[in-house]
């Protein structure tokens, strides 16, 4: 595989990034992930926007302007042959040569951008999509700022692990009795032919396929209800799914062991899938 690393293209086993960078020893970094689907870049510019306002929001460097980012992952994705897959992207302060809590000088020290590609046949016509997902709940323990998308996975990575153990597939987290989102995507339940799903904050990552999901909802006349939820009404409902970059909308059934909408999945869920893909690989880039 040949990935990026500050300004070169190398092969994945020659590029290499200092012990002193401050995503490695501080989780300092904020990334991205964008889905390919036809050899095109879906949603590209919702986020190249998110990384934008990541790096503002943490006074970090931006590594290269809109229009050279988007020909690397173009680059990336023709030297990689991917038709269907994903792109990595993750920018972080850089190395500064030493490890200190104060953040470097940027006169002095450059950002690190690395991008890498996922090679993944079958992500849109994805089966899991017609048996849906189970989800546990657990406790929502992140940082008060999910809004920035950074590096910091460690409590996701667990919860994933969680929902492992518990012989389901990905956990929702719960905050002060309200889920939060999912530990890599944003989660929505639908009752009575509205679509309800927690609004944005600093609470949550503002996903970029739920903007775009939410609003071809709109637009196809379904109702949209953006407000937190709780478990027990996630369990009464007739419908659950979450949505993000690399799953699209994908079908919840069951969470902590009770069936959503009789365990099967539901034709909101489905339909929103359908325009989803539809109508972003007509937008692709
Ligand atoms: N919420 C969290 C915590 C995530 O990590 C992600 C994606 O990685 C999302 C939501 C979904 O965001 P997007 O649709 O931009 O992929």
């Amino acid at each position: 595989r040949t990935v990026y690393l500050n300004g070169e293209y190398l092969s994945e086993t020659e590029a290499k990034v200092s012990i002193f960078d401050r995503a490695f020893l501080m989780a300092d970094g904020v990334y991205e992930v964008t889905s390919v689907l036809g050899g095109k870049l879906i949603d590209f510019g919702g986020h190249l926007k998110r990384l934008e306002r990541s790096l503002n929001e943490l006074d970090m460097k931006k590594p290269a302007a809109f229009d050279d980012l988007l020909e690397i992952h173009r680059k990336l994705v023709e030297l990689n042959g991917i038709d269907e897959g994903l792109i990595y992207l993750q920018v972080t302060r850089g190395a500064p040569g030493d490890r200190d809590f104060a953040f470097p000088d940027p006169e002095t020290t450059e950002p690190t951008l690395v991008l890498f590609t996922q090679n993944k046949p079958g992500l849109a016509d994805n089966p899991t999509a017609k048996k849906g997902i189970k989800v546990i709940s657990i406790d929502d323990i992140r940082w008060g700022r999910r809004d920035i998308k950074t590096v910091q996975l460690l409590y996701p990575s667990m919860g994933k692990m969680m929902a492992k153990k518990a012989g389901a597939d990905d956990a929702w987290m719960v905050e002060d009795g309200f889920v939060t989102e999912g530990t890599s995507n944003n989660a929505y339940i639908v009752k009575d032919g509205k679509i309800i799903t927690r609004n944005l904050s600093t609470d949550i990552l503002h996903g970029i396929t739920r903007a775009a999901v939410l609003k071809f909802a709109r637009e196809a006349q379904m109702i949209v209800e953006e407000r937190p939820f709780t478990v027990d009404e996630a369990k009464d409902a007739d419908e659950a799914f979450f949505t993000s970059a690399s799953a699209f909308v994908m079908p919840v059934v069951e969470i902590d062991g009770t069936a959503i909408g009789g365990g099967s999945v539901g034709q909101v869920a489905t339909r929103l899938r359908e325009i989803y893909l539809e109508e972003s690989i007509k937008a692709g880039v």
